[in-house]
């Protein structure tokens, strides 16, 4: 299975990320991950991504299509794999077209998880976050006991600052205006899968499955 996600902030991307690389046995790809390790690791790859961003400048695009090029190579991603993060342009998306055809294989889908704008606003700003252990609660749709108090470790709730509506209206949108070119793009390439990511967390699993079986 051969594999990108995509989804605004706030769909449960992540949950079903780690739903799909369990159900298929293939790895995560994020370049966020693969970003951080290169850098850490101090390889040639991530000294040179390091200096744009030391600088404050984002990666040029052909620096992390190599970057993504080289873990697609490795061993544990024969079978497939799921990228998450990239492609975010439609540039990007041309460029891993090419790398793919190098390789000798291709996408078997692009699942975009769709969820109303509306929707994510009232997710993001009723979160809260347990101060001690961490756990997440939604003043509407998972309310603790006690309002304020964590279930669980009876810890402090708090609001994230960038919770707040102006912030994730505007997470949003960047998000929106980054990626329709994309999505455009993989529609027409007939890859695209949408799911409907307003369903209980299991509901968009089994989608996502059925999609894929389709
Ligand atoms: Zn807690």
């Amino acid at each position: 299975m051969r594999l990108i996600l995509l989804g605004p902030p706030g769909a449960g991307k992540g949950t079903q990320a780690e739903f799909i690389i369990e159900k298929y046995g293939i790895p995560h790809i994020s370049t966020g991950d693969i970003f951080r390790k290169n850098i850490k690791e101090g390889t040639a790859l991530g000294t040179r991504a390091k200096s744009f961003m030391d600088k404050g400048e984002l990666v040029p695009d052909s620096l992390v299509v190599e970057i993504v090029e080289d873990r697609l190579k490795e061993a544990d991603c024969k079978e497939g794999f799921l990228l998450d993060g990239f492609p975010r342009t439609e540039v990007q998306a041309l460029e891993l077209d090419k790398v793919l055809e190098k390789m000798g294989v291709d996408l078997n889908a692009v699942i975009n998880i769709k969820v109303n704008p509306e929707i994510l606003v009232s997710r993001a700003i009723g979160r809260r976050i347990c101060r001690t252990c961490g756990a997440t609660y939604h003043v509407v749709n998972n309310p603790p006991k006690s309002e304020g108090v964590c279930d669980k470790c009876g810890g402090e709730l708090y609001q994230r600052s960038d919770d707040v509506e102006e912030t994730v209206k505007n997470r949003i949108n960047v998000y929106v205006n980054e990626t329709s070119p994309l999505i455009h793009y993989y529609e027409k390439r007939g890859k695209l899968v949408d799911i409907e990511g307003e369903q209980d967390i299991d509901v968009v699993s089994e989608d996502i499955v059925n999609a894929l079986r389709g």
